[in-house]
């Protein structure tokens, strides 16, 4: 079947993510509402399939969480493991501030680390798929992954989902990882700061004024091995379509030059005007804008979701991004 042809891609969803429910965060240290909620992916699922795209969601299979030790430290793994185990002893805590978090807006309650890795398996599924031939794959799942580190989690991640997939695809051949989501995805920046085996490109909102604040500046470039193996393109506050497009085509060079055998999209769409908790101004027309052109590039794609929070606008991002994907 030729590209033109193809109006589906397989997506990789299980209901099973809803029992994450995070209920507050400190923002400002004001105690607020949780955006990162069950809807979400709700919201994506249902309009991917009016719209054609699902004909049938693809299950995810387990793997094995011992996989999470490739890309996280141990002490990292040992806190949550332990931390998770004690909170269902007391049943209904939850912990917002703990030594392993960059920001406390990630709660840890008992069951947060089995749908964390719940989530895993749902990207490692569509790497398996890729491996397997697909040219495409959808991974929708949460909660999200790019801020979780090596040693540290945090901005409603606790797994770093695209860093486990690209870890498993990098025996097979170089990855690139494209992070579009508005936030810097800096766990995943980190993880691969010192390889040349993984590209991390990324167009955010800058550091300067934009979570997580601590990375994303054009200087960090990777280092050792690394060094030129990172890619950051910082943008303004309300940047529009024009100039993202823009900063895109200089990603799309990058990893031209870098000729991976695999792309990961790290998918966020709090990118789109109006996300509550993003800053940006991009419409539909831009996501279907950026699936055409990574669909141009002839490379397995994995995309990956990440953040979106504007329960209105995520299911017309998420079609228009496949619309010009598949
Ligand atoms: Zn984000």
């Amino acid at each position: 079947m030729t590209r033109t042809q193809r109006r589906t891609l397989p997506i990789i969803y299980t209901p099973l993510h809803k029992p994450h429910v995070p209920r507050i965060e400190l923002s400002h240290s004001l105690v607020v509402d949780h955006p990162e909620v069950p809807e979400r992916v709700e919201v994506m699922a249902s309009a991917l399939q009016r719209a054609g795209h699902a004909e049938s969601f693809v299950e995810p299979r387990e793997f094995p969480f011992s996989s999470a030790a490739a890309v996280h430290d141990a002490s990292l793994l040992t806190f949550l493991e332990r931390t998770t185990a004690r909170l269902a002893e007391s049943a209904g805590d939850t912990l917002l501030e703990t030594p392993y978090t960059i920001s406390p807006d990630t709660p840890l309650a008992a069951n947060t680390l089995a749908q964390a890795w719940l989530a895993s398996c749902v990207v490692l599924t569509g790497a398996e798929m890729l491996r397997g031939g697909e040219p495409r794959v959808y991974a929708l799942e949460r909660p999200p992954g790019h801020h979780a580190g090596r040693y540290k989690y945090g901005g409603y991640c606790y797994i770093n989902h695209a860093a486990v997939a690209a870890h498993a695809l990098q025996n097979h051949g170089r990855v690139a990882v494209l992070d579009i989501d508005f936030h810097h995805g800096n766990g995943t920046q980190e993880i691969f700061y010192e390889t040349d085996e993984v590209l991390y490109v990324s167009l955010h909102g800058h550091p300067a004024w934009a979570y997580p604040r601590f990375s994303g500046w054009p200087e960090e470039t990777g280092t050792g091995a690394g060094e030129n193996y990172t890619l950051n393109l910082p943008l303004p506050m309300f940047t529009e379509n024009a100039a993202f497009l823009e900063a895109f085509s200089q990603a799309l060079e990058k990893i031209a030059w870098y000729a991976p055998a695999y792309l990961i999209l790290s998918c966020g769409f709090d990118t789109r005007a109006g996300d509550p908790v993003g800053a940006f101004s991009l419409t539909d027309e831009c996501y279907q804008a950026i699936g055409e052109q990574l669909a141009a590039l002839s490379v397995p794609i994995l995309a990956v979701q990440e953040g979106g929070y504007d329960l209105e606008g995520l299911g017309k991002a998420v079609v228009a991004l496949v619309d010009g994907l598949v």
